[in-house]
């Protein structure tokens, strides 16, 4: 998904939500257990506490 989202596309957290219209929203999987992680952050994130590296698999 070509989302400029910053550092959320770099993050474990990151859930990509596909729409059958094709267009693609970057949600915080931290959303659900803190309160402090937006639902929808406001992208790009370039500075977020809850940032944690994805390693390739
Ligand atoms: S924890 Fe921060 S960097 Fe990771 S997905 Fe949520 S908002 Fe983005």
């Amino acid at each position: 998904m070509p989302t400029p989202a910053g550092l959320c596309d770099h993050c474990v957290h990151q859930k990509v939500i596909r729409t059958t219209r094709g267009s693609a929203f970057s949600l915080c999987g931290r959303a659900k257990v803190d309160s402090r992680f937006p639902k929808y952050p406001r992208l790009p994130v370039v500075r977020c506490a809850g940032f944690e590296e994805r390693r390739p698999a």
